[in-house]
């Protein structure tokens, strides 16, 4: 594809993307509408009823492909059901290997559903390359990554895991939600199959819910191709046009994200209420090496434990917070703040959460792209509280 050719920065804007035939609409055009007219029985152009294709998903399914260097796209009706095609290329007696740390949805899909149909999952603690290379057997089928983790933003390297599944014939699939592929690219790091919650940073506004997939292997592709249009799990036209408009900006959001990001990850690690800041771009974290390499910068996420860890005092801080908005989900262009243990990772087993360091006093920041300064001041009022 010649738009390749672009650099990501542009990509973002013209990846995949050609005026519309008819009257040279710049944007695609939302096309609403359920079917296509046939001159003859068989005879259309291509679009014959929109759970099979619809062009203003195709648009955005062909930008996703562009930005994450893949030769195909796929768009769902949520990062769940992009989840749900991937873990329908597996048969009952296969075995997947997951990190432990992961977002929560994900964690209930695989335990609470796929587990049912006969699939063997192992939750593993990716940051040490040997915990996942001690599960590995000939029923191994598919690697799930999520990097950075949710919430605990540990680095697992994609390199190491894509050597292992290589070695295992198994599929490894990365979450790549909190980098984006401005920050971090993971086919370029030998992953199969890229999949974004695009309801988070691709969107960016809060204004969408929808998942998508980014694919190297043309059977991998059809594969998953057959599984969108047998189970059904598309996104609607509007949605489509929504996250293809959020995405043309993806490039200039993200790096402020990541400034802002970086700014109240330093502060939040000074302050004296608090105990601990999990951010990738600190020097002295332990996988900042495989960070630096894989990601282009560290994005807007950071995770904090108050002193204490007490429930009741994160509870306080995140209800005091007025620029922060306290709700769930993240990657928007405002700044959102969190409390795993109750919200998002709620139906991850305390015991389990506990173990991978989800405790009562543990905040999530989605940092936007507001003002710093009046982020800043806003972390200040509410530690005071
Ligand atoms: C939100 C999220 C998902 C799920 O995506 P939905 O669009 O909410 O279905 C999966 N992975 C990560 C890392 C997420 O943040």
């Amino acid at each position: 594809m010649a738009d390749q050719k672009l650099n990501f920065n542009s990509r973002t804007i013209h990846g995949g993307q050609k005026p519309e035939e008819t009257t040279g609409s710049v944007m695609p055009p939302i096309f609403q509408t359920s079917t296509y007219a046939q001159s003859a029985p068989g005879e259309h152009k291509g679009y014959e009823y929109s759970r099979s294709q619809n062009p203003t998903r195709e648009a955005l399914e062909k930008n996703i492909a562009s930005l994450e260097g893949a030769d195909y796209g796929l768009a769902f009706g949520s990062g769940l059901a992009a989840i749900d095609a991937i873990l329908k290329m597996l048969e009952p007696g296969d075995e997947v290997i997951s990190t432990n740390d992961l977002y929560g949805g994900t964690h209930r899909l695989f335990n609470s559903i796929f587990r049912k149909y006969g699939i063997k999952f192992h939750f593993v603690g990716m940051d040490h390359v040997s915990r996942v290379s001690e599960k590995v057997n000939a029923k191994t089928k598919l690697i799930w990554v999520e990097t950075p983790t949710n919430p605990m933003m540990n680095v697992i390297d994609i390199q190491a895991m894509s050597k292992i599944a290589r070695e295992a014939g198994a599929l490894l699939v990365v979450d790549n939600t909190f980098a984006t592929p401005y920050l971090q690219r993971p086919l370029e790091h030998g992953a199969d199959v890229v999949m974004h919650s695009a309801t988070k940073y691709l969107a960016g506004h809060s204004d969408v819910v929808l998942g998508t997939l980014a694919v190297k292997d043309q059977e991998v592709a059809e594969q998953l191709y057959f599984i969108q249009n047998s189970s059904g799990a598309v996104c609607g036209p509007m949605d489509s046009f929504l996250t293809l408009r959020g995405l043309k900006t993806l490039h200039v959001r993200v790096q402020r994200h990541c400034e802002n990001g970086r700014a109240v990850a330093e502060y939040l690690r000074k302050h004296d209420a608090v105990e601990a800041v999990f951010w990738p771009g600190f020097e002295d974290q332990p996988q900042y090496e495989v960070a630096k390499r894989q990601m282009k910068d560290f994005g807007g996420m950071v995770s904090f434990r108050i002193k204490g860890d007490q429930f009741e005092d994160a509870s306080r801080v995140v209800s005091a917070l007025k620029v922060f908005t306290l709700a769930e989900s993240l990657g928007g262009v405002e700044s959102l703040a969190g409390h795993p243990a109750s919200m998002t990772h709620a139906s991850i087993p305390e015991a389990e959460r506990a173990q991978t360091g989800v405790s009562n006093g543990l905040i999530r920041l989605s940092v936007g792209i507001e003002d710093v300064d009046d982020l800043l001041a806003d972390l200040d009022q509410a530690l005071k509280a």
